[in-house]
């Protein structure tokens, strides 16, 4: 039962480990993804700003080229053109047709494009240099920065400048000297592709930000979502196996408890019985050893009787009385026998270590003249001969028994052969003696074992009836079994078994 505790809870312990480990699983997965999309929303958003920084900086360079392809462009002087003080020309500024006129350079007109995109879209131009002619065209830390990477090779900058709604994405690419550039800047040393300078671009990015924001936003809440409900589910399989084994573990439960039933009952069953077999032992020990008395005086009185009238009573008379004295010595011999077997059980020897080579002796001393009688010969393979656990004077009566029906139960026409071997199966020994007799036919493999049963009238083979039913006791009683091979007209094989002797206490002396 304890066992099956312990069981129980390992098996609810397991899908519970199974359940917490999947969750983590889902929740790093689910970590990851949020973390990875959060990632490339940025991302693109930033690819974005960049995109549109980079096609504004190309429209300004495209107005510029164009402004310098023409060497400038002249224009009303008015509040909000005044001459740009910067521009050393000849002829910057014209009167024609009672116009005043001023030219405009790409520099100029950008500051005056910036100006106005400012005011009406927050868009911003900076043209700077690391040699700016005009002081307000000087960088800032940021587009210093800038100007040198682009020296380096880089070819553009994006940066998030600014806070809560001021905030702005700042772009910047290099401005390279081309042809139309080199008419006005060639006196300041520049060349053909030179990197003149940089114009930085700033946008505001409130709105997309705030997009940016939404969108991170509905990517966790799909994300929460999913987790929230892929979690629920895993939780709803994680019960209904919960309660599954539950209901699994009531029915083992309760079939433990119904096999614990059965086996007590069993057990009570068996006590039951074997109290009411040793009752029976012990009647019938009591019955066989109180009937030998007046047995004993109904023989010696025939025999008296026969003794003292003989040649004085009749023919019939004798006859009569031969066989009171016959039917007598009959049943001493009967009584003598049950009272042998209802002593294998109560007057056993305490079990212990026996050699069956010694046990085997020991027969054989007993049967020595019945064997040299008869010419028996018997092979037993001492060597192979195991010590077990038991009784040796029981054990001796088994093989003297076996061996001893193996000489009776001879076939005249041969010399009586008998093998006796012993072979390890598992924990026990099996033990065959084999004789090349007369055989018994198979359907009286059970029967022979019962007390009093014999194939065989009187007149043919002495005995009683219950040699071998003292050998299915001996070998019950050490825990072991009995049985029987035969061929009818050449001999029979007696097999038994009895545990090894290192097994001790697997069987106990009387049990
Ligand atoms: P008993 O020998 O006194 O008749 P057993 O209980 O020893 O009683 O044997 C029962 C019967 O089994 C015998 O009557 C005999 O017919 C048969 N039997 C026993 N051993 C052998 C054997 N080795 N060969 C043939 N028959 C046997």
């Amino acid at each position: 039962m304890e066992r099956s505790g312990s069981e129980g809870k390992n098996s609810r312990r397991k899908p519970r480990a199974v359940f917490l480990l999947t969750l983590l699983v889902w929740s790093l997965l689910t970590a990851l993804s949020a973390f990875t999309n959060y990632r490339q929303l940025e991302q693109n958003f930033f690819a974005l700003a960049r995109e549109r920084g980079q096609g504004l900086f190309d429209l300004m360079e495209i107005v510029r080229e164009w402004n310098s392809r023409h060497g400038g462009v002249y224009a009303l002087v008015s509040e909000r053109n005044p001459p740009n003080p910067y521009l050393h020309h000849s002829k910057r500024d014209l009167e024609a047709g009672g116009l005043h006129l001023t030219l405009i350079n790409p520099a100029y007109m950008m500051r005056q494009v910036s100006d106005i995109s400012d005011d009406q879209a927050g868009l911003s131009f900076h043209l700077t240099s690391l040699k700016p002619v005009r002081p307000e065209n000087a960088p800032d830390p940021w587009e210093i920065d800038s100007l040198h990477a682009f020296e380096r090779g880089e070819t553009s900058r994006l940066e998030l400048a600014g806070e809560a709604k001021e905030v702005n994405f700042r772009f910047m690419a290099p401005l390279k000297i081309t042809q139309a550039c080199l008419s006005c800047h060639v006196q300041q040393g520049y060349r053909l592709g030179d990197i003149r300078g940089g114009i930085s671009v700033t946008m505001p990015a409130g709105a997309t930000l705030a997009t940016l924001n939404s969108e991170i936003t509905r990517m966790f809440i799909m994300h929460g979502i999913a987790y929230l409900l892929i979690s629920g589910l895993l939780l709803l399989l994680y019960l209904r196996t919960q309660i599954h084994f539950s209901s699994q573990e009531a029915a083992t439960h309760m079939q433990e408890e119904l096999i614990l039933r059965r086996t007590q009952e069993l057990v009570e069953a068996n006590e039951a019985l074997g109290r009411s077999n040793a009752e029976l032992e012990q009647f019938a020990y009591a019955v066989s050893h109180d009937l030998q008395e007046p047995l004993r005086m109904v023989a010696s009185y025939v025999q008296l009787l026969a003794r003292r009238y003989s040649g004085k009573l009749d023919e019939d008379a004798n006859t009569f009385i031969d066989f009171a004295s016959d039917g007598a010595k009959r049943m001493q011999r009967m009584i003598t026998d049950l009272l042998d077997y209802s002593r294998v059980q109560t007057k056993g020897e305490p079990f212990g270590p026996v050699s069956l080579a010694e046990a085997l002796d020991l027969a054989l001393g007993n049967l020595d003249l019945v064997i040299s009688e008869t010419d028996s010969r018997i092979e037993a393979e001492r060597k192979g001969l195991p010590t077990v656990h038991g009784d040796k004077g029981q054990l001796a009566r088994l093989l003297q028994n076996l061996i001893g029906n193996a000489i009776k139960y001879r076939d005249e026409q041969r010399q009586p052969i008998i093998g006796i071997q012993a072979r390890r199966q598992g924990r026990f020994w099996i033990v065959s003696i084999a004789d090349n007799g007369i055989g018994i036919e198979p359907q009286h493999f059970e029967r022979i074992f019962r007390v009093f049963q014999r194939l065989h009238g009187q007149g043919r083979y002495e005995g009683s009836g219950i040699g071998l039913a003292i050998c299915k006791k001996i070998v019950e009683r050490h825990g072991g079994r009995i049985w029987v091979e035969s061929n009818p007209g050449k001999g029979t094989a007696f097999h038994f078994t009895l545990p090894g002797s290192e097994d001790f206490g697997s069987v106990q002396a009387g049990e």
